[in-house]
C-alpha cells in the first residue's frame, strides 16, 4: 500500500502543516491544531471527511489538501 494512504496526524513533523482548500479560501493546519481537532490517529488522505475540518462560511469539505512546511507559509 502507498505510504501516503497510511500517513497519519501523527506522522507529521513538529514543522509540516496541512494546507486544506475549499469553496472560498485555503486554511492551514498545523500537527498539534490538527491533533487537538480530529485526533494524532487520523488518516491525512480521509482528514476531508472530519466535519471539524469543514469551513464554516461556505460549508464545504475540504477534500484535497497538501503538506507543507510551517516556515515557508506566506498567508
Ligand atoms: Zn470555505
Amino acid at each position: 500500500m502507498d505510504a501516503a494512504f497510511t500517513f497519519t496526524v501523527a506522522d507529521l513533523a513538529a514543522d509540516e502543516a496541512v494546507r486544506l482548500p475549499c469553496a472560498c479560501r485555503v486554511r492551514t493546519f498545523g500537527r498539534e491544531e490538527l491533533a487537538a481537532l480530529v485526533g494524532r490517529d487520523v488518516r491525512l488522505h480521509l482528514i476531508g471527511l472530519r466535519r471539524e475540518l469543514w469551513c464554516r462560511d461556505c460549508g464545504e469539505p475540504p477534500f484535497h489538501g497538501w503538506l507543507t512546511r510551517a516556515g515557508a507559509l506566506q498567508l
